[in-house]
């Protein structure tokens, strides 16, 4: 998906609406039309980039740097006892929309909400190998 069809590029052209809640330069904060909870809250750069690992460490500093502030926003906005931040890479992760956004979710305790976290084991000395595999990716 390009710049000219991406439905986040088009809400940064005023050219669909979004009930925006912040915005600076390089940022712009809304509501999410499908939220998971009330206040969930999406968080995106105004540069077209599909995933994270596309852009600059200052480009995503530049976006990041509001997530404690609007965080604290959420939580006081509508009394939640803590939040996740959810950044979806790539269709195989739940991405959908191809502009790169942080999502902000309020949490309270009885709200239902989870994962299927299927935390597993490493079997003797993958873990060491992976741990190898990670550090050469990090050098090449
Ligand atoms: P993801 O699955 O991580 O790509 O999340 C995309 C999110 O964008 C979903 O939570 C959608 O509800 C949200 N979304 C899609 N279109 C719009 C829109 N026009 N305004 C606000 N949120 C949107
Ligand atoms: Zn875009």
């Amino acid at each position: 998906m390009s710049e000219s069809t991406c439905v986040f590029c088009k809400i940064i052209a005023g050219e669909i609406p979004a009930l925006k809640v912040f915005e600076d330069d390089s940022t712009l904060a809304f509501v999410d039309i499908g939220p998971l909870a009330e206040g969930h809250l999406l968080v995106i750069p105004k540069e077209h980039y599909e995933v994270l690992q596309e852009m600059s460490p200052e480009a995503v500093a530049a976006v990041t740097r509001h997530l404690p502030r609007l965080g604290r926003a959420v939580m006081d906005a509508v009394s939640a006892e803590g939040y996740n931040v959810l950044q979806n890479n790539g269709r195989v992760s739940g991405q959908e929309v191809p502009h790169v956004h942080f999502h902000i979710i309020p949490r309270i305790a009885s709200d239902g909400l989870g994962y299927r976290w299927n935390a597993s084991k490493y079997e003797d000395g993958r873990d060491k190998e992976i741990q190898q595999r990670l550090i050469r990716a990090l050098q090449a």
